[in-house]
């Protein structure tokens, strides 16, 4: 079938597209409607089946491929190296799922995953699965504060930790900030479930903090069988930015994830149960959770995890093809990671490309953030496979555009992630008047119209209100989800993505709102303003320039005291959120430019920064101030 006419039948007849791709998983029950669209822009997909993804992921291969290889885990930083077939991972899954029972766990409760790429991070989510208990996983790079945010609004039963995480062989002891968010949090766990590694010192908390080792060991012979979850009880929530400091908790799920991932393995990323697939993104993204735990799983594939820069070898010596020995190894078949990367790779030695067996893999699928042609083109020709860019969001859970070889082979073209994929009715708005746009070229608002297909996020958790008027209300007039994403569609249906229509900046493919940034930098005693804005960067795309104006104006006149207060503001930020938020720079300025009615003028600052002009100016209140950042960015600010 051509892909048209595949795309054509899922917006046509949504009901008897999916009801066939959700025979591509296993159900207790089936569904007895496939789609329910009566509260939109809420959707009910596969309401009346019963299903669980753990089971989907592990259970229902052990039969088939129980000795096979199922997860791999690689760890640059550690120097390890460990295969878990299908029956050791059920095994290791089962151990956790007995010990989180034991600490209180069970269906609907939330267990907060705050751990390193370790392979106990992919058991203790299966485990919840199996549970039924709704997991909700926090990026390790994140600190104390944005970490107590996400306790705060998951109140979660139980979190899983570990000593720490590594990266480039530095140690980050991650039970110090967890105690500081616990202590910054006003709803507090009942327990904490820690992985040792042996990497950082702990102090336990007597009666709250269990280590890890023990428990699994005394559940060694568990068997814990999976709770059928109805298809629209909720598998997990990921928090994401968004325009406000408040992260936005996404809510997934069941039976709609489990046959949309299914679905995106085979028409998508054409991975087949027994192979290999790598992806080498982090379990707390939403890439970690849909194609390194639960899809390549469900697809009966071996998922490789790892943990490690791009740059280091397993004996922890600098090996800029770590990644493609690892390809050759495990005879990967479909790997997928993000522009960053590649761009980090393409600084080394261009012969290490060709040192490696790479014939195993078919194609390389690139996500996160814009993908510039160089880049591709330079991967592309290094590896000689297709490199497939793919464009999604937390939101949507798996893609949205790009091209679904499985259905038919289609041409990619550099600088577009594709066509709109079955399910999903992408549509080009006018960003005021909210007029379709269907000349090709023109610029606009990605939307999508409802019903959004089965994996999309059901709501905001614990917030429904806030999930409509998020989202799906910013067009006057109509009920459409916007991406927040400019586009333009070409004269062949391609889209292109032109960059964030809101507050949010991506660095490194990792989103983050600017507003979290700000707060965190104006609860330092010395800042008076401060504007957080993302500036293009060659390596990492964008990156956070904060622009402050000091409490005490003498900072302006004086290099010394400017550069200190800007080391402290730095460390403020990645004390509270993360290295990945900490600012590039930090300019000091008298004044910021606002508009009149006092609206912080984000995006001319940013147009400054990046040498292009700053656009209507007719509401600035001071032209001076935009005239001071010009100048402060001058070789000689
Ligand atoms: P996240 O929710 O962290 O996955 O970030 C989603 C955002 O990343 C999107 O709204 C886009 O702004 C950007 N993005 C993701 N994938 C792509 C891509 N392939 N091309 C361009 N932008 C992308």
């Amino acid at each position: 079938m051509s892909y048209a006419e595949f795309y054509r039948r899922s917006i046509e007849t949504p009901e008897a597209f999916w009801a066939e791709q959700a025979e591509l998983i296993d159900w207790k029950t089936p569904p007895s409607q496939i789609l329910d669209t009566t509260r939109a822009p809420f959707v009910n997909w596969f309401a009346g089946g019963t299903t669980n993804l753990c089971h989907n992921a592990v259970d229902r291969h052990l039969a088939a491929r129980g000795d096979q290889p199922a997860l791999i885990a690689v760890s640059t930083e550690t120097g390890t190296e460990r295969s878990y077939s299908f029956k050791e991972l059920h095994a290791e899954v089962q151990r956790v799922a007995a010990s989180l029972m034991e600490l209180g766990v069970g269906k609907g409760d939330r267990v907060l995953i705050y751990m390193p790429m370790i392979p106990e991070a992919a058991f203790t989510m299966l485990a919840c699965a199996r549970l039924g208990a709704i997991h909700c996983v926090v990026f390790g790079g994140f600190a104390s504060a944005s970490l107590a945010s996400r306790i705060e609004d998951a109140t979660p039963k139980v979190v899983v930790s570990a000593d720490a995480g590594s990266r480039g062989g530095k140690v980050i002891a991650y039970k110090p900030l967890l105690d500081e968010a616990i202590r910054l949090s006003t709803h507090k766990p009942d327990a904490v479930l820690l992985f040792d590694r042996g990497l950082a010192p702990m102090d336990l908390s007597k009666g709250r903090d269990h280590l890890a080792a023990p428990l699994v060991e005394k559940h060694r012979d568990a068997q814990v069988p999976c709770t059928w979850m109805d298809a629209t009880d909720i598998s997990y929530t990921i928090y994401t930015s968004g325009t406000t400091g408040r992260p936005k908790g996404v809510q997934r799920d069941t039976g709609g994830y489990a046959v949309a991932l299914a679905a995106s393995m085979k028409h998508i990323f054409d991975g087949r149960a027994g192979e290999t697939y790598f992806s080498t993104s982090d379990i707390g993204w939403v890439v970690g959770h849909s194609y390194i735990v639960y899809g390549p799983l469900i697809a009966g594939m071996a998922t490789l995890m790892y943990e490690g820069l791009p740059t280091q070898g397993l004996d922890r010596q600098p090996d800029g093809g770590i990644w493609w020995r690892l390809v050759e190894k495990y005879k990967v078949t479909v790997m997928f990671s993000a522009p960053t990367a590649v761009r980090v790779l393409k600084k080394q030695d261009p012969a290490l490309l060709k040192k490696y067996d790479l014939s195993s893999l078919r194609a390389l699928f690139l996500a996160g953030e814009p993908l510039d042609e160089p880049t591709a083109r330079w991967i592309s020709e290094g590896l000689g496979v297709p490199i497939i860019d793919n464009y999604w969001q937390t939101e949507s859970g798996w893609p949205i555009l790009t091209v679904a070889n499985g259905v038919e082979t289609t041409r990619s073209k550099f600088g577009s992630p594709g066509v709109p994929m079955y399910g999903y009715k992408v549509k080009i708005l006018h960003e005021s008047t909210g007029e379709e746009l269907t000349a090709p070229n023109e610029k606009g608002v990605v939307v999508i119209e409802g019903p959004t297909p089965p994996g999309f996020m059901q709501t905001v958790w614990r917030d429904d209100e806030r999930f409509v008027n998020t989202y799906w209300k910013t067009v006057p007039g109509k009920l459409v989800y916007s991406t927040f994403d400019w586009g333009i569609r070409d004269e062949d249906g391609y889209y292109y993505i032109l960059g964030r229509t809101d507050d949010v900046i991506n660095v490194a493919g990792h989103r983050l709102g600017t507003r979290e940034i700000e707060e965190s930098i104006s609860g330092h005693a010395k800042v008076a303003e401060v504007a957080v804005v993302g500036v293009a960067d060659a390596l990492k795309g964008q990156v956070a320039m904060a622009f402050v104006v000091p409490k005490d104006g003498a900072v302006l006149g004086d290099a010394q005291a400017a550069l200190a207060l800007e080391g402290e503001v730095m460390k403020q930020v990645a004390d509270q959120l993360g290295a990945l938020a900490r600012p590039a720079r930090v300019h000091f300025v008298g004044a910021l430019p606002k508009t009149r009615s006092g609206k912080l003028l984000r995006r001319a600052i940013q147009a400054v920064c990046e040498g292009r002009d700053p656009g209507d100016l007719t509401t600035i209140e001071d032209p001076g101030a935009l005239q001071q950042i010009r100048q402060t960015l001058s070789p000689r600010g």
